[in-house]
């Protein structure tokens, strides 16, 4: 009997084996993939133009991104020490920015979250890559500038370059053609507008990338302390029902604020109590940033049914994975 189901078992197994070889073996995949790195081109030398220091990426760390909802936990254990799984590189761009010798940085930065499976979701991987910048004594506006300015220079970027692939995919560029600056809502106002689902629905009625600001988040983003309860962050919204592509803000620097708002959230400040230390000894600047992941943008580019379209591997919370 334990044979048969053994054997059942395999032949499920040879099945997700021939699907996963069938993702590899896509026709459309080399272009999505050509797509992909040249967006990480258009990228590189929007950074390079702009003086912005290319930072490694680290994978393992003792403290990590805090995240602002639940995933699986990921940890290793090394040479006695406990690390966590990079889930986004934040408290080491703030510490990169404590040297007086740089200012503006970025990362093209593996992420892992373990992500919980949910119905009809295809904007979530359990590892994708973003890149991830952070600048010096920035503020929103910075922010919104200089983002607003790499989209459309990326956008421009493929449109010149990739003609092939996007006759190849049989897709049209217009959802390219953006106009900057890119309008911007308050989570508030559009959440009277639209309801609980105001992010998905604000995002199938546009035509425009647009940015969401002021969300109650993690503890790291700035609350803005001439309205409390508001806070300096945003996203970017993909139109056409894509949703969110970015995120950041200004962040907390000062050692109450930053206290404060741990508590607030509930973090454990034992295991932050180096970061801790460094804003109490004044070593954390006030900076600004955010992260884009590169897998969303380019499902929007492509404009792909669903994120796993654009990887490899499957990397879809919920799936038999082989590889
Ligand atoms: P966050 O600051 O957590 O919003 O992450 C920065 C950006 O990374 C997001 O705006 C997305 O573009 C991307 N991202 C975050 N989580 C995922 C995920 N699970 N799968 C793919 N991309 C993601
Ligand atoms: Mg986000």
């Amino acid at each position: 009997m334990e044979t048969y189901v053994l054997k059942d078992e395999r032949k499920k197994e040879l099945e997700i084996l021939d699907k996963a070889i069938e993702k590899v073996g896509r026709k459309e995949l080399p272009h999505i993939l050509r797509i992909q790195q040249t967006v990480l081109k258009a990228v590189d030398e929007y950074m390079y133009k702009k003086n912005i220091t290319r930072i490694m990426p680290i994978m393992i760390a003792p403290i990590t991104d805090t995240l602002n909802h639940d995933v699986e936990e990921c940890e290793v254990n090394y040479e006695g020490q406990k690390f966590d799984i990079t889930k986004s590189m934040i408290f080491h761009k703030q510490v990169i920015l404590s040297s007086p010798y740089l200012d503006k940085i970025y990362i093209v930065s593996p992420n892992v979250r373990l992500e919980q499976e949910e119905k009809g979701d295809k904007r979530h991987l359990f590892e994708f890559t973003q890149v991830d910048f952070e600048f010096k004594g920035a503020d929103m506006d910075d922010i919104f500038e200089f983002q607003e300015g790499l989209v459309k220079y990326v956008f421009d970027y493929i449109k010149k370059e990739c003609a092939d692939e996007f006759k190849a995919l049989g897709i049209g560029t217009s959802h390219l053609d953006v106009s900057v600056p890119f309008k911007r809502y308050t989570t508030q106002e559009l959440k009277v507008k639209y309801g609980d689902d105001f992010e998905e629905i604000a995002s199938k009625k546009a035509t425009q990338p647009f940015w969401l600001i002021n969300h109650k988040r993690e503890f790291y983003d700035a609350e803005d302390l001439e309205n409390p309860g508001t806070y300096k962050n945003y996203d970017l919204i993909w139109p056409y029902g894509y949703i969110e592509g970015m995120s950041g803000g200004e962040r907390e620097y000062k050692y109450d604020r930053i206290l404060t708002r741990m508590r607030e959230n509930g973090v454990d400040e034992n295991a932050f109590r180096n970061y801790i230390q460094l804003a109490k000894d004044g070593k954390i600047p006030k900076t600004a940033g955010a992260g884009f992941g590169v897998e969303r943008m380019t499902r929007f580019i492509c404009q792909q049914n669903e994120i796993d379209d654009v990887t490899v591997f499957t990397r879809k919370p919920g799936e038999i994975y082989l590889f």
